[in-house]
């Protein structure tokens, strides 16, 4: 399938960190949908077939690449992306959205190895795969990084100490990438998701009952979004409709942020 006009991501391919779940996969479809060729990386095994078999169903057997891959290493991420760059002969668009949570009822009862493991994983690993990444998009005289926050980059909270000082870390990161290599046609955006259906959150309803209940009520669109709601402003960040953006943070929340 092909997009249209600016949207359009034909011969465009695409790394998509996480893109065997949740939001990271319903952003891989969209890019798909609208014509690029997707790579998707992840631990889980079982979890990579079938995304990668819901993936070509739209783009076909040979426009999807699925690799193991944990983001916190660095040789398996460089040689992830070798593979993906050996199979398309280019790189346009990274998608870093592989997260992870670890919760403690108040900032100084977080256990130090789940500060690390959330950091190591939300944070550092961007690092890693946007460093592996770049001399290809650099190569190829354009590139596209889209980094996953959360409402996290902007407000605080009580529960998630290194989720938040993660996620408020990838928006300056992202800002920083973006000032460094507009120069070579590589736009950096941050997609701050509002309160997403995934696995990360589905035990929220029952665990949490009265904050889920509070995070519908503040939330103008009156809903939790669904990996699909990220699709739009994934292929907007990823095509040349957005050549001229570079270091925003755009918050697809149904509106939770605007008040
Ligand atoms: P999921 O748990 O469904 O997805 C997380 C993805 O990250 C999985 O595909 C997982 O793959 C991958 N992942 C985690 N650790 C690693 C690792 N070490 N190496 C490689 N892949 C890894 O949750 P979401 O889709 O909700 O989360 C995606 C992103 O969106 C995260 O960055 C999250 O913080 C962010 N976000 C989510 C919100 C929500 O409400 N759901 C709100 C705001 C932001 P595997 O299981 O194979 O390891």
């Amino acid at each position: 399938m092909a997009g249209t006009g600016m949207f359009d991501l034909s011969g465009r391919v695409a790394f998509v960190t996480g893109g065997n779940g949740g939001i990271g996969l319903g952003m891989a479809k969209a890019f798909a949908e609208n014509g690029a060729q997707v790579a998707i990386i992840g631990r889980n095994k079982s979890k990579l077939n079938t995304a990668k078999a819901e993936l070509v169903k739209i783009a076909g057997e040979d426009n999807v690449i699925a690799v193991q891959c944990d983001v916190t290493d660095k040789d398996s991420v460089e040689s992830s992306i070798e593979q993906v760059v050996d199979k398309y002969g280019r790189l346009d668009i990274l998608v870093n959205n592989a997260g992870v949570n670890r919760r403690a009822d108040e900032p100084h009862l977080l256990k130090p190895e789940d500060w690390q493991y959330v950091i190591d994983v939300n944070l550092t690993s961007i690092h890693t795969v946007t460093s592996a990444a770049f001399p290809h998009m650099k190569n190829g005289g354009r590139g596209k990084i889209i980094n996953i926050g959360s409402m996290m980059s902007i407000f605080g909270t009580a529960y998630a100490v290194a989720y938040a000082a993660s996620k408020g870390g990838v928006v300056q990161y992202t800002k920083s990438c973006a000032v460094a290599w507009a120069k070579y046609n590589v736009q950096v955006n941050a997609v701050l998701p509002g309160w997403i259906v995934t696995e990360m959150t589905d035990q929220f309803k029952t665990a949490f009952p009265d904050r889920y209940a509070m995070i519908v009520g503040r939330t103008p669109a009156d809903r939790w979004g669904q990996p699909s709601d990220l699709g739009g402003t994934a292929v907007f960040l990823a095509s040349s409709a957005s050549d001229f953006v570079t270091g925003v943070s755009i918050p697809v929340d149904g509106g939770y942020s605007v008040w």
